[in-house]
């Protein structure tokens, strides 16, 4: 028997997608992890630091030089100034940060508001604190959302907004006039904000990310968290970090040194290779990646699915209606099985799963992959989507 706050929890999504994609040997464009690696330089880098003094323990917080690195990083890409000693905090992935977030800043019984659809991962992370997370929606096709829905949801005990931009699974970038309404309604209502900018980099033009904590009077009530994850094409390595003003991270590090005590000491050595990496690098990851957000787009398109062009992730949603009208993970099921493509159901990230099963159509596609990996999935269709339609009439 589960502890009551775990009993809402099972197997995540993305291992059972990618178990069903494994055993139908599937192109597996459902969990979102690159089919490539990430710069070599970066790898010898963590080589050389498992070869020389980088084994034991790093300080809790993170290696000095790699928080210097993340400050200075923070400062000319953005303009935010944090202090390395007091402020950066590296953690074991975003999605520690998150947790110890969570952790840090909510007792039982406390709010913590989000856009819905969110990462799987938010749920979770309140449930471990005791915290009741609460959603207000972000309305498909275009994943609108109404400022007076997110006053309504606030109540006496509430203390955290959640903010996830670029957004995840929609490919939603929030504009400057969103993120203005929303800093207004948090001051307003004294809550700390906790966004979630894994895919800062992942940004096609001509969208563009804007930190919360760069608005106003936001820099001291917000909590900017993120990862080398995606940016490196490295997610194995689970080496994130968090910027907050000095009481805010205080907070934060407290469930960090209790619970992980530090981030893999050679992995955060290497990642002071990643931060050197010239503009180049940036350039050419952005280009890349809009070549594979527009193949994938064209092949879905091709086959029936009607999908927006994401402003930033590296996921499509993709509209299913015109080929079957079934809930989503049977669509997702089918399309694993009987075409060999595999994708991730869109209700696992809501609240209600199967009130969004019975609403929407609509599944996720990850385009972190080698064109040829996306290629090979249009050929699939191609070939066995027909085939596939046609056995359900028989
Ligand atoms: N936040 C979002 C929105 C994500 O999509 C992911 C990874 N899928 C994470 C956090 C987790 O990041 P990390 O691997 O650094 O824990």
């Amino acid at each position: 028997m589960l502890p009551s706050r775990w009993q809402a929890f099972s197997s995540s999504i993305f291992s059972k997608m990618s178990q069903m994609a494994a055993a139908h040997q599937a192109v597996n464009l459902a969990q979102g992890f690159p089919d490539f690696d990430g710069p070599d330089v970066i790898k010898e880098a963590a080589i050389a630091a498992i070869r020389g003094a980088f084994n034991q323990y790093a300080p809790s917080t993170g290696l000095g030089e790699l928080r210097r690195q993340l400050a200075q990083r923070q400062a000319a890409q953005y303009g935010l100034q944090y202090d390395f000693a007091t402020e950066v905090t590296v953690f074991s992935g975003a999605t520690e940060a998150i947790f110890c977030c969570m952790m840090g800043l909510c007792g039982p019984g406390d709010e913590v508001l989000t856009f819905e659809p969110f990462f799987d991962c938010y749920p979770a992370a309140c449930a471990m604190a005791g915290a009741v997370l609460k959603t207000v929606p972000l309305k498909a096709p275009d994943w609108s959302f109404a400022i007076e829905d997110l006053r309504n949801a606030i109540t006496e005990r509430t203390r955290v907004l959640i903010l996830n931009s670029p957004h995840n699974p929609s490919g939603k970038v929030f504009t400057r006039h969103e993120l203005l309404s929303l800093a207004q309604l948090v001051q307003e209502k004294n809550l700390i904000v906790v966004t979630d900018e894994v895919y800062e980099e992942l940004i096609f033009t001509p969208a563009r990310h804007l930190p919360m904590a760069r608005l106003d009077g936001m820099r001291d009530r917000t909590i900017t968290i993120s990862s080398t994850a995606k940016t490196f094409s490295l997610t194995g390595w689970k080496v994130g970090f968090a910027f907050a003003e000095k009481k805010l991270t205080e907070l934060i590090r407290i469930p960090h040194q209790y619970t992980v005590f530090c981030s893999a000491t050679p992995l955060q050595a290497g990642m002071i290779a990643a931060f050197q990496l010239g503009q180049e690098y940036f350039l050419d990851f952005r280009e890349l990646y809009t070549r594979r957000r527009d193949t994938l787009l064209a092949i879905l398109r091709r086959h029936g699915f009607v999908c927006k062009a994401p402003e930033g992730t590296y996921f499509i949603t993709a509209d299913y209606r015109s080929i079957r009208d079934v809930p989503d993970m049977e669509f997702a099921t089918w399309l694993t099985e009987k075409v060999g493509v595999a994708c991730l159901p869109i209700s696992n990230f809501y609240l209600d799963a199967a009130a969004a099963s019975a609403n929407l159509r609509l599944v996720r596609f990850a385009f972190c992959k080698q064109i040829e990996t996306l290629e090979a999935a249009g050929r699939l269709l191609q070939e066995r989507l027909p085939e596939a339609l046609a056995a359900l009439k028989n």
